[in-house]
Parts: structure tokens; sequence; C-alpha cells
């Protein structure tokens, strides 16, 4: 950790964080804002970093929304270690953290939303209704809050990233928009605030889902091309090890509609669940697979 970092200035109102993003614009600095719920791990601190390649202030925003949750879901118990995660962030040199209360996110009387966009239709969309309703929200809120230069969001929640993507289009929102690729433990396991919930077992089990995405790259590699062929494939991995497969999807990588035949353009998505933790991964097919 370096020590010599100065602790991230802590905003708890949208007014002070609104005005505080402004005050640094008109100085001619260009800000970058990292929306997590917290919980933070290196996948969220890479997005930090990624923000401050380009930004000369950075502004991480920590919420768990509600909104983005159903009733059966983790919401009351998602973690939350805003200690530990102020410390990560003073690690990596981000300058604000904006921390803002549910009734500051959400006060007396707030009853409009975000109706996403056509990519949030299936996969996530079908197995979390709601989900990226509230999300779409959300984020656009914090966008509106924090009206920084730049928002960075990870790859690990493609479909998320997709439609945030399309709702800034649609929307004419100002804000530029980078995806950070997956952060992963050194054995695969694509890093998450979910992870914590797993027994060292089920950790194991876990694996998974990296090992069936690179069984998969391989094959795709080495000429299948036929997509049933690779989810059955990755199917026969999972099986054995999950409790749950909500979804294998190939699908094309901008509109998330299934494809027969997977090319460049086709990313595989997978949502399981290992005994009470849900986990996603996925990966876009190597463009390299397909050079002439
Ligand atoms: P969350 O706190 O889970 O809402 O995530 C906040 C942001 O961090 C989202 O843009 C996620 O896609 C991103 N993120 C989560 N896990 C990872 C990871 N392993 N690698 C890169 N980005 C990630």
């Amino acid at each position: 950790m370096a020590a010599g970092e100065p602790q991230p200035q802590v905003i708890e109102t949208v007014a002070a964080m609104c005005a505080e993003v402004r005050r640094l614009q008109r100085s001619g600095q260009r800000v970058g804002v990292v929306p997590t719920m917290g919980a933070l791990h290196d996948g969220h601190l890479s997005l930090v970093q990624l923000a401050k390649r380009s930004c000369e202030k950075v502004v991480a925003t920590i919420f768990v929304n509600p909104t983005q949750f159903a009733p059966h879901e983790d919401f009351s118990k998602y973690p939350r270690t805003l200690e530990r995660d102020l410390e990560l962030l003073r690690g990596v040199g981000c300058d604000y953290v904006f921390v803002p209360s549910r009734d500051e996110v959400y006060p007396p009387g707030f009853s409009t939303e975000v109706d996403p966009p056509a990519v949030a239709r299936r996969w996530e969309g079908e197995c979390r209704p709601g989900h990226f309703r509230g999300v779409a929200t959300v984020v656009l809120k914090l966008l509106n809050m924090t009206p920084a230069d730049l928002a960075v969001f990870g790859q690990k929640d493609y479909q998320q990233a997709a439609v945030i993507q399309q709702m800034v289009r649609d929307l004419n929102v100002e804000t530029e928009i980078q995806l950070g690729p997956i952060i992963r433990d050194p054995d695969g396991l694509a890093m998450s605030s979910r992870n914590r919930y797993l027994s060292p077992a089920e950790r194991q089990r876990a694996l998974s889902l990296s090992q069936s995405l690179n069984a998969a790259q391989q094959s795709i590699a080495a000429g299948e091309a036929r997509a049933a062929t690779i989810a059955a494939m990755i199917g026969e991995t999972l099986q054995p090890q999950v409790d749950v497969i909500d979804y294998v999807a190939i699908a094309d990588a901008v509109t998330l509609e299934p494809v027969e035949t997977i090319t460049a353009n086709t990313v595989l998505l997978l949502a399981v669940k290992i005994g009470n933790t849900r986990l996603i991964d996925n990966c876009v097919v190597s463009p390299g697979k397909f050079a002439p």
C-alpha cells in the first residue's frame, strides 16, 4: 500500500459532490468516476487506475443500490466494508469517494425510472426481472450527481456495460464511457464482491466458470464455430460443479442476441449458482482466432 497517498475526500451529499466536480472542471481538470457497490477488490481498483490514466481527478462512488436487487436477493447481506474500501482507494490514489445515503439518492417522492434498452432483455434481464431498470436508473442518477467527463465500468458485468453504453447514447449523456478488462485471481476466478460468500470447497467448484470459458476458447481457436456445440461443451464442464446453470449464452457481442455461428464478434456469457451464491463470467471470442 502506498503509505504516502492522502486519504480520499469523502463526500456524502449530492449537492457537495456535484459542486466539487463542476469546480474541478472549471479549473480545467478532467474528472473520472468509477461507480461501485463497495466491498472493493483489485477489479474495482483497476478501474480507478484506468480512470487515472486520462483524468486529473478520480471519484469512486460506493452505493449498494436497493432497486437493483429483487426481494429474495442479497441486498441486506451484501458486504459493507467502508473503512477497508477507503484504505484500498487511498492505496491507488483515488481523490474522492462519494458515499450517499439511501435517502440522498432516493428522497421521499422519488418516482422516475429508466426503461432499459433492448440489450437488457435477455440473459440477466430474464433471470433478474427489474434488475437492469434499477441499474440504468441509478447509473443515470450517478452520472448526473457526479457529472464526470469519464465513467469507467468493468467488462466483468458485460451485459450491464452494454446496457449503460446504449442508455448513454440513447439519452445523450455527455459522459464518456470506458470499459476495463476482467481482473481474475491467479487461479482464474473472476474477482467479485460475492466471492467472499463461497466456502473453500465452493470456491474450488467456481473455477469451473473460467475453465469452461478457456476450454471453449481453445475449441474455437481449433476451428469449432457451431454455437450449439460450444454451449454443450461449456454446459458439460459446469454441470458437475455448479448447483444451477442460469444460462450459457453465445451471443452477438453488441446486440447480445443468440448466434448459431461463432465469429470474431461473439461473446460467451455464463451465470450459475453455487450454493447460495450467484456468479457470472464471460469472454469475448478472441479476434485473433479468426485472422486469415
Ligand atoms: P460492483 O461493485 O459489483 O457493482 O462493480 C462495480 C464495477 O466494478 C462494475 O463496473 C463492475 O463491472 C466492475 N468489476 C467488478 N468485478 C470486476 C472484475 N473482476 N474486473 C474488472 N471490473 C470489475
